[in-house]
Parts: structure tokens; sequence; C-alpha cells
């Protein structure tokens, strides 16, 4: 039966729920693909073009850093010089000293100022205020520098709040030589607030940082201005030892900033004859906005379409679900006989068909066995048509209760029936037919008289049955020949088996 089914669903034009499964799943198997791919070649591509942006604003901080410093250093050399030059004269109170540093101030815009410090430690102005103001800075490096061996010379400070005007600046020292008087460091100090002033247009906005490291990992100036940081060193951060510490420059992206734990990406160069390190940062969440927002415009998209089509494959799913019961309704109809609830001719034909073809293939035995019930007009003429169609329908019953799902039971017109014995030979169909035979005989059957009085009758079958092979291999030579067999059951006096002669009995498989 199921096989039947098979048959006829394959040759139904409904499309399968296979396809439908297959055709939403590879559907938002590549819209989700190309939602990660697009998302995946977005994100790179920002951070691609970002980091050259990075690069380009680094080379030009770097630039502008050196050439600061360079002016820092030459206003100190040219100061020194002077001092070489006017042996005789206390540069404090000497009127050309103090025009030449106003001038170097100003040509730094306002940037680099450049103070004294007397061999004692005591921090000079130009021009002179006077005893009652002067300072002391014996303990400050951008001094002590100057009397070590190893570090004399131009000599960059770390950062320190000036104690003339409160203000956080980069020293940078060099010894006087030949100086007249007590002076023995000058230096010029690099005002950071102001150094921010003129970085913090560059940087990228809102959370990029332009940032001044020594050579060491001090952290010597930062754009946005961070006072807590300025003095501080990261010289034991992953950040410092796998990159600004170690390579002369380059770009990195590091997940946790050591500084403010945000996610960075990273351009940084040693600066040219300094011992500084300049880095240009940009923060990934400032960078990737754009690509956040945009992917999660995709995302939802991408979201709702794969709820309208699961919700169509759903739908589709369910109409074709109903197409199939109704269906399968129809196939039951087609193929069942309404009063006995037994398979019908037109399945019997179907099945015959199917199962000689099986059988013949894989050279397997197939018996049908052919029964007619006796003396039925008489059933009817007792009981009228009612009662024998109520005996039909109780010999159904019988028969669906008795017989192997395996085997073929049909009504094959009137009061005659076929059972198809799949795989078994004629012996074994015998023993079938037997069964049958008597299992009718031993099951009375109550019908309703014409008066409407239930009645017990009992009924006997003739049978006969017939196997492929010994010149039978078709359909109607089977059919043919069970019928003989049937007919001789009936002349011989009913309710009995005959088996076809043209098959030998001991013949199980053809
Ligand atoms: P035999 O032993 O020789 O078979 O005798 P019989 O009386 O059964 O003879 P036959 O097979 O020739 O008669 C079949 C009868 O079955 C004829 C018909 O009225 C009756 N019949 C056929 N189909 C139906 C049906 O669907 N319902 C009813 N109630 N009777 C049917
Ligand atoms: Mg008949
Ligand atoms: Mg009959």
């Amino acid at each position: 039966m199921q096989r039947l089914k098979d048959w006829l669903l394959a040759q139904s034009s409904g499309v399968n729920h296979r396809i439908v499964y297959g055709l939403v799943g590879s559907l938002l198997l590549c819209l989700w693909g190309f939602v990660g791919f697009w998302s995946w070649w977005e994100r790179s591509s920002t951070l691609s073009a970002n980091a050259q942006l990075l690069k380009q604003l680094n080379t030009a901080v770097h630039e502008q850093t050196r050439n600061l410093f360079k002016q820092a250093e030459t206003s100190l050399a040219v100061a020194n010089l002077w001092m070489a030059e006017h042996p005789d004269q206390d540069p404090g109170k000497a009127p050309g000293f103090i025009r030449l540093v106003e001038n170097l101030r100003q040509a730094s815009d306002k940037l680099i100022d450049i103070r004294m410090v007397t061999r004692d430690g005591t921090l000079r102005y130009i021009p002179d205020r006077g005893q009652a103001n002067r300072t002391h800075v014996a303990d400050r490096d951008y001094f002590q520098a100057q009397f070590n061996e190893k570090t004399r010379g131009l000599y960059v400070a770390q950062p320190v709040i000036s104690r003339v005007t409160g203000k956080l600046g980069i020293p940078i020292s060099i010894p006087v030589t030949k100086a007249g008087g007590d002076i023995a460091v000058l230096f010029a100090a690099i005002e950071l607030d102001r150094l921010a002033g003129t970085f913090e247009a560059e940087r990228i906005q809102p959370r990029g940082t332009i940032t001044i490291l020594r050579t060491d990992g001090l952290f010597m100036f930062r754009s946005p201005m961070d006072d807590k940081i300025i003095g501080s060193s990261v010289a034991q951060s992953a950040m410092w030892q796998q990159h600004m510490g170690t390579t002369p420059g380059g770009f990195y992206q590091a997940e946790v900033s050591p500084v403010d734990g945000r996610s960075r990406a990273v351009a940084y160069t040693r600066v040219q004859d300094y011992p500084l390190v300049v880095a240009v940062t940009a923060s990934l969440d400032d960078l990737l906005r754009a690509w956040r927002m945009h992917t999660l415009i995709l995302v939802s998209v991408a979201l709702l379409i794969s709820i309208v089509c699961v919700l169509l494959g759903i739908t589709l799913l369910r109409s074709m679900r109903g197409e199939a019961a109704v269906r399968s309704t129809l196939e039951h109809l087609m193929l069942t006989d309404p009063l006995t609830g037994v398979g019908n001719r037109r399945m019997l034909e179907l099945r015959l068909d199917d199962e000689i073809l099986r059988a013949q293939r894989y050279r397997r035995a197939l018996t049908a066995v052919y029964f007619d019930l006796d003396h039925f007009k008489r059933v009817n003429d007792t009981y009228g048509h009612h009662g024998g169609d109520a005996a039909l329908f109780a010999m159904g019953h019988l028969l669906k209760s008795a017989l192997r799902d395996l085997d073929v039971v049909a009504r094959y017109g009137g009061e005659e029936f076929m059972v198809l014995c799949i795989n078994t030979g004629i012996d074994g169909a015998a023993l079938v037919a037997e069964r049958l035979r008597h299992l009718v005989e031993s099951h009375p059957i109550e019908v309703a008289d014409a008066s409407g009085t239930s009645q017990t009758i009992k009924i006997s079958i003739s049978i006969g049955a017939a196997g492929l092979g010994g010149g039978i291999d078709n359909k109607a030579a089977l059919v043919q020949a069970a019928d003989k067999a049937l007919y001789r059951a009936k002349q011989e006096g009913r309710n009995r088996v005959v088996v076809a002669e043209s098959i030998p009995a001991s013949s199980e498989a053809i």
C-alpha cells in the first residue's frame, strides 16, 4: 500500500516540502552570508582607510614636534652664544639679552620660555625680578642632569609644574659655556597648555589623542590635556614593550589602551634627533561608528527578510500539507471499496502490475487467491439487498483482521475477492486459502431480515489459487488461472480450495 502511495505521489505535480526547506535555507544562508561578508569587508576597509589617515597625521605631528624641539634647542644655543659673547654683562639685566629672549619667545608663538639657573640652583628670570622672587630648583632633573657626565648636554627633562607660573611644562636644558657670573644652566620650558592648543585642532575628534612620550616611556604630553597622565610612565605596558619602545615607528590596534582602557588604532614614530616618540591615536568606537550603524540597519533588514521568508515557507508548507492530506484522502477514496473497506478492483490491477514486475525482477514467488461467496443470491433473496450488503461488509472486516499487512486484499467485483500473497509460493498460498475458508465457515454473520430482526447466517466461500510460473507470466494469465481453479471449486461442491493445475505444488520460488 505504501509503495502504491509513493507511486501516486510521484505522479502528482505538488512541490516536495524538501524543496521548500532547501529554498528557504539557501536563501537565508545567502542572505546572512552576504551580511557577514559585507560587514567584515566594510569594517576592514574603514580601518585600513583610517590607518592611512592616522599615519599621515602622525607624520605631520612628528614634523611639528621635531620643529618645536629644534626651535627650543636653537633658542638655547642662541642665548648661550650671547652669554659667551658678553661675559662681562649680567644676562638677567642686559637689555640686549632681555630683548633677544623676548624675540625668541615671540618667534615660538609664546610656546618656549627661556630661563636660567645659577650654580647653586637658584632660578633667575629674564628680566631679573630681584632677589625676593628667586626660586630654588636644585632638585629638578633638568638642573641636575647638567652636573652628570652621562646626561650633560641637551637634556629633555620630565614635565614639571613650574614654581613660577604654576603651569605644566617640558623643560629642555643645556649647560652654560663660558658664562660670566654664576649662571650654570639654561633651559627652555615648553608650556603644555599652549601646546595642547596647537594640537587640539589636529586630533581625530572626539576621542582621538596626540601624545608625546620620552623614549624611556615617560608621558610628556597629551592632547586632550590630562594633568594626571603627564609624568607617568607606560614603560611596563605591553603596548610600549611590543611597539613604541622597541620599533622606530608603526601602526597597531590596541584592544585596551593602557591609559584609558579604550580600543584604539595607533600610529607612532620616534622623533628624529630627540629622545621622543609621537603617537596619534583614534578610538575604534569613533572610527567604526558609521560601520556599526550600517551593520545595524543591514542586520535589521536581513532579519526582516528572514522573518518574511520563514513565514512564507511555513505558509507554503502548510498549504502543501493540506494538499497532501486532500491528495491522500482522494487516493484512499480512489483505491478503496466503500462497502467492504478493502481495496477495490482499480487498486488490485495496479498492485498486480507492480507485484508481477517485482516478483519477476527479483525472482520471487507471487500467488493470487481468488474466492467467491457461495450461494450469495440466496442471501440477497432471503435478507434483501441490504442484508447482502451487511454480509459483504462483515466479510471485509473478517478479511482485514485475518490477513498480514503485507498481503494485498481487494474486492474484485460483486461478491468476489482476491488476495495477493507476496513472496509466497503456491503451497503457502494454499494454506492461506484454507485458513480463510475455515475462518469464513466458522464465523457466522449477523444480518437483519426484512422485518428488521437480527439473524445469524452461515456463509462459505469457494477458492481458486494460482501462482506465477509454469507458463503463467502476466496478469491476465494469473487471474485466468485463479478463476479457472475457483470455477473448479464451485464445480466440485463449493466451500473448498482448488489450486491451479498448471503449477507444480512444490514450487516455492520461481
Ligand atoms: P455461486 O455459489 O455459484 O457463486 O452462487 P451465487 O448465488 O453466489 O451466484 P453468483 O456468484 O453468480 O451471484 C452473485 C450474486 O451476488 C448476484 C448479485 O445479486 C449479488 N451481488 C453482487 N454484488 C452485490 C452487492 O454489492 N451487494 C449485494 N447485496 N449483492 C450483490
Ligand atoms: Mg460470483
Ligand atoms: Mg457466488
